[in-house]
């Protein structure tokens, strides 16, 4: 048996991310009737409240219990046909594995393939959906942002070209490392499949899919011929209607969500977007300006927020800096998938965390990544990131405006178990 290790893992990859103290010991509750007549008290309120974590009004939000790749499955086939067209763009495992699913469940995807650390290719998407004059394409999926490189994409933007092309194809956004991180507008870009995860920005273990579902994503489902049992929303929108979900449900991930939602509006949705923005600004400038390495997003216009993928030097695999960081150190950093295996270890910066937490990542990094041989500065990426945190707000100096108002506005409640 290997030897205990004492202190805590440092865990820094971009999902599962750390869940706080206080989600932790909410989810530390004695077993209930899920059918009792007290259960839809708190079912309730972490729907309704997750409406405002999505800025949607207008729209359902619905909880599967899945990863988000359940919530991905239940988008696409309550809405679609087998054959449907559908517009996607590839440029990371994640926009690779959702058009691999659409491909499986019988789509027809006409696939843009995009440069890894690119994102979504906004005006090639114009040019398609403007020559489709016949509104073949039902479906435009988006991966908000692509976690496998570190890139955010415009999903304003697409919108803007759907708009623009008069097309009237669903819009269906992966949001699974963006929500409650980096600023995502359901309504205002009407986004009609809304998709995320509890194990990112919602601070919780993996377990719960979640899904925004707009008006129009509502109306398209009696149409919408996919097979589907399990992640029917048809079952799930008559069992909410009272309060209930259509089989059992994870009653401490819904008393962890609870916790987390409360957290999120303490803080405050904005100032946590200018938090994730704040602190993966000092992560860029450790990468960049302390160890003079790249990022795998291309241009400033795809930095991510919650993640960022560094690139080694050719000759280094970086699966090896990710194992000495790992078994050495204690660090959790992301591996390099697919395309990118062995060319990027990845910073997860997102959820509950600090500077001085990031700073446990990025010494640990710099100290495996002098272990196996590459050549940058002992304390280079520290002195990097403490000048950025040091000189820089940590809180936005804004005027706080009515819809913010409206959706950072007390939560439902706070329930205990
Ligand atoms: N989409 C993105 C952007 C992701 O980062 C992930 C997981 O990391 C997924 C989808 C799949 O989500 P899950 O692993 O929760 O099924």
């Amino acid at each position: 048996m290997q030897p205990r290790i004492a202190g805590r893992n440092f865990l820094f990859v971009p999902g599962p991310t750390n869940v706080p103290d206080r989600v932790q010991r909410a989810m530390m509750v004695a077993m209930e009737d899920h059918r009792s007549s007290k259960f839809p008290e708190l079912s309730t309120s972490v729907l309704q409240d997750l409406k405002k974590v999505f800025k949607t009004e207008a729209g359902q939000v619905f909880i599967f219990p899945s990863s988000g790749t359940g919530a991905w499955e239940a988008a696409l086939t309550n809405t679609l046909s087998p054959g449907d067209r559908i517009l996607a763009a590839r440029f990371g495992q994640f926009s690779h594995l959702w058009i691999d699913m659409a491909q499986r469940l019988g789509f027809d995807v006409q696939v843009v393939e995009v440069d890894w650390g690119e994102g979504v290719p906004v005006q090639r998407y114009e040019e398609i959906l403007s020559a489709d004059k016949r509104h073949e394409i039902k479906g435009v999926l988006a991966c908000h942002n692509e976690t496998a490189t570190g890139v955010t994409s415009d999903i304003a933007g697409v919108r803007r070209a759907l708009n623009a092309a008069q097309h009237p194809a669903l819009l269906y956004v992966d949001a699974v490392s963006s929500l409650a991180s980096i600023d995502f507008r359901m309504d205002e870009w009407q986004v009609d499949l809304a998709v995320s995860g509890s194990q990112k920005g919602l601070m919780l273990p993996a377990g719960l899919g979640v899904l925004g579902v707009s008006g129009k994503a509502h109306g398209a489902m009696s149409g919408a011929k996919s097979r589907r049992c399990y992640f029917d929303l048809a079952d799930m929108i008559k069992a909410n209607a009272t309060g209930y979900f259509p089989y059992t449900p994870s009653l401490p991930m819904l008393y962890g969500l609870r916790e987390s939602l409360n957290l999120i509006f303490e803080e405050g949705l904005e100032r946590i977007f200018f938090r994730h923005h704040y602190l993966a600004e000092g992560v860029r400038a450790a990468i960049t300006s302390g160890w003079r390495l790249n990022l795998c997003a291309k241009e400033p216009k795809w930095y991510s927020d919650t993640v960022s993928a560094v690139l080694v030097p050719e000759g280094v695999n970086a699966g090896h800096v990710i194992d000495v960081a790992f078994r050495r150190y204690n660090l959790a950093l992301g591996a390099g998938l697919a395309r990118v295996a062995g060319r990027v270890f990845r910073i997860g910066h997102l959820g509950d965390l600090n500077e001085l937490m990031l700073m446990g990542a990025i010494a640990g990094a710099e100290m495996a990544m002098q272990d196996v041989g590459i050549k940058v500065t002992a304390g280079s990426g520290v002195a990097a990131a403490s000048d950025y945190w040091r000189t820089h707000d940590p809180v936005p100096k804004m005027r706080v405006s009515r819809e913010q108002q409206f959706y950072e506005s007390h939560s439902t409640g706070s329930i205990q178990g």
